[in-house]
């Protein structure tokens, strides 16, 4: 069944989705700070609104793909925002990954405001949004998932009702200390087999074919290999993951040191001016630390 989706936030991700949703035949309207997005929206099957009110009019489901958890509350909460002008009892989906206490306090002001809202961050990078394959992991009530279910269906191959309100925030930060982690092994093992001057082509595919395989190898390795550091997901989002689960961890008393030494990693690499390259561009940090 055809829904009215206003869809707020169309970088890297964001556009793809929505393009997805329009050509599963739904009516989607985009809306971005920057115009330009919400204009490629308009010429692949959606509609381009200038405001977020515009945006959600007469729209029965919301979608937002916003970097951080302020961009959010300003999406959601703000005079001009999602909560303030969209029609009461809508369903409001937040995608992007930001803090679980932010996403839990969002949903409970949504909530009370008649809106049944959901925490929905999802994994699998550009290529899972543009190719639909998206691994969404979903955090609220389970009337509320199973409403969306359609929504998340055309999105991505893996939706998975994880818990309550804030859940699925909380598994994307897992997601999130094991991609970084297994990036870092990937570039220190990358910058080894160079050292030794192996074939890294022919050692990543071998390699990729028994237990150290992994996504990160198929997707990146190649890439790694050519220092191609295009983003991808930038390292300014990675540190702001790392910044999620490290606080998060603590919390709750969860000791993550390798995670820990890897956000600092990603913490330095921003510093250095790399927060706009991909989360692979560790494999820099590796090459300064070593003799190569
Ligand atoms: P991006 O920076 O490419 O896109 C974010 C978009 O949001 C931009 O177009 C920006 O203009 C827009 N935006 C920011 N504030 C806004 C506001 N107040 N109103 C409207 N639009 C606003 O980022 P991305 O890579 O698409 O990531 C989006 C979210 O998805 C982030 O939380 C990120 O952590 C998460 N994520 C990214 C990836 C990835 O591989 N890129 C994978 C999984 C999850």
């Amino acid at each position: 069944q055809a829904r009215t989706i206003a869809f707020i936030g169309l970088g890297i991700m964001g556009l793809p989705m929505a393009v997805n949703l329009a050509a599963a035949g739904h009516r989607v309207t985009g809306y971005d700070l920057s115009p330009q997005s919400a204009e490629k929206l308009a010429a692949n099957g959606g509609r381009a609104a200038a405001t977020i009110a515009e945006a959600v009019d007469g729209a029965d489901t919301v979608i937002t793909m916003v970097p951080d958890s302020p961009d959010v509350e300003a999406v959601l909460l703000g005079p001009d925002g999602v909560f303030a002008n969209a029609a009461p009892g809508a369903l409001v989906i937040d995608m992007s990954t930001i803090r679980p206490d932010v996403s839990r306090a969002v949903a409970a002001e949504g909530e009370r405001q008649g809106f049944r809202v959901l925490d929905a961050p999802v994994s699998g990078g550009e290529a899972g949004a543009i190719e639909a394959k998206l691994s969404i992991m979903v955090g609220g009530d389970a009337e509320v998932f199973a409403a969306a279910e359609p929504v998340f269906g055309v999105l991505g191959t893996t939706p998975v009702h994880v818990g309550p309100s804030g859940a699925g925030q909380t598994v994307k930060a897992a997601n999130q200390l094991i991609v970084a982690g297994n990036i870092q092994l990937v570039a220190e093992a990358l910058v080894f087999l160079e050292a030794h001057e192996v074939d890294t082509e022919a050692g990543l595919k071998v390699l990729n074919g028994g237990l150290a395989g992994s996504t990160v190898l198929t997707r990146k390795g190649d890439a790694m290999r050519a220092r191609d550091f295009e983003p991808g997901f930038r390292i300014a989002l990675h540190d702001k993951d790392m910044k999620i689960v490290t606080t998060a961890a603590r919390e709750a008393g969860v000791a993550i040191p390798l995670g820990a030494l890897v956000a600092q990693f990603v913490g330095a690499l921003k510093a250095q001016g790399h927060g706009g390259l991909d989360h692979s561009a560790l494999l820099k940090i590796v090459l300064e630390l070593s003799a190569t």
